[in-house]
């Protein structure tokens, strides 16, 4: 039976492994982190859910949205109210603005983005082996992955499922892939590597009015952009969104203290006590490479040569960069990641 390495457990490495599972190839699934998702990140924190890294959608993912409908996966409308809050201060005020009447719906999951993973995990064939960083890849006849604790898998296909920036940045070849290849992929932009996420959770919500859910822009606040994440079937109340980046070299503490602060000034003191988590993206080793240079939001995603199969057709790069339709996104990886599969049964037909 021939074997299937996939390295990285995110939604593009796990939608191969889910739709090879009933194929006559072995897999084997590689992850260094200690948790699936990659950049879907859905925490856990005193008892209530904080959404860290992936969470809307829309009717135009449609390969995504064909998976959630399959694993039966309960998604619902993102509700952004009448009215947001645009801050403009210092340079400006504080004010209402009313919100165009939304075109198309915007979706989350129900209960967190890490649900859709879970469903995929839950009908595998073969469970994902965390910790395992790898750090080497030899071609030859077999192909051969070194983990950093020196442990060395051999197969005869290997899907990279990991970000494209970041591949020759953390991993040697042996032999080295081609220059022209390599210059493309370090030029990849790793879609929302730059951002810092954060998420916090309440016992009321105390932001709602009948026109107001929780929208706000703010270019020069610590929050420069929040939406309403509570969740209708549980008692969580919650507010999510992304920080100005000029905060990255604050602790995750410090970023706190200041959120509060900042919410308390829109919302008054019951606005302070609150379950809290950021994840500055930037940081996270295993999705961008500290040393990387930064690129253009989306630059190179998408690019046709990146889904180019290597090494005879036994090598392929698969995170939703790579991807012909919506490169970046989730639905890019249920795309890239469902035709590489497509692909490797091709191979055995
Ligand atoms: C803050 C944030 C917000 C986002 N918001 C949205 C959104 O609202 N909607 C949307 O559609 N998309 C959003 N995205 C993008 C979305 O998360 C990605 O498109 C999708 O999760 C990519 O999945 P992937 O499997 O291709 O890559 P990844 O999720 O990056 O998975 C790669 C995996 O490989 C592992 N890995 C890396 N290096 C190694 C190694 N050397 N050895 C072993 N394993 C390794 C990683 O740990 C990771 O698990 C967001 C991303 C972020 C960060």
């Amino acid at each position: 039976m021939p074997k299937v390495i996939i390295v990285g457990a995110g939604l593009s490495g796990l939608m191969t492994a889910y739709k090879l599972r009933h194929s006559n190839f072995e897999l084997e699934i590689l992850e260094a982190r200690d948790r699936i998702g990659g950049r879907i990140y859905t925490k856990k924190k005193n008892s209530v859910s904080l959404e860290l890294g992936a969470t809307w959608f829309g009717p135009q993912h449609t390969k995504l949205l064909n998976l959630v409908n399959e694993l039966n996966v309960p998604y619902k409308i993102q509700e952004n109210g009448r009215e947001a809050l645009y801050d403009f201060r210092p340079n400006g005020h504080l004010e209402r603005f009313k919100l165009p009447n939304q075109q198309a719906p915007t979706f989350k999951f129900k209960h967190g983005t890490v649900s859709l993973l879970k469903a995929l995990e839950e009908n595998l064939n073969t469970s994902v082996q965390l910790n395992q960083v790898i750090k080497s890849v030899q071609l030859g006849n077999r192909i051969k992955v070194q983990t950093q604790s020196g442990k060395i898998i051999e197969g005869d296909f290997l899907i990279l499922s990991i970000p494209p920036q970041l591949v020759f940045d953390s991993i040697q070849f042996e032999p080295e892939l081609p220059l022209d290849l390599r210059e493309l992929v370090k030029n990849t932009h790793t879609w929302m590597s730059d951002s810092i996420k954060f998420s916090c959770a309440f016992d009321h919500d105390f932001w709602k009015n009948e026109r107001y859910q929780g929208t706000l822009m703010s270019p020069q606040q610590i929050i420069q952009e929040m939406y309403d994440h509570s969740d209708g079937d549980t008692h969580q109340k919650g507010l999510v969104g992304f920080l100005n980046s000029k905060f990255s070299n604050l602790t995750q503490e410090e970023r706190r203290a200041k959120v509060s602060e900042y919410l308390k000034t829109l919302f008054g003191s019951q606005a302070s006590a609150f379950s809290y988590a950021d994840v500055d993206w930037r940081q996270e080793n295993y999705t961008i490479d500290q040393q990387a240079k930064s690129l253009v939001p989306h630059q190179n995603n998408g690019h046709a040569k990146l889904r180019a199969p290597l090494f005879e057709g036994r090598l392929f790069f698969s995170a939703s960069e790579t991807a012909a339709q919506t490169p970046g996104y989730m639905d890019g990886a249920v795309h890239r990641g469902a035709e590489v599969a497509d692909q490797l049964l091709d191979f055995l037909s």
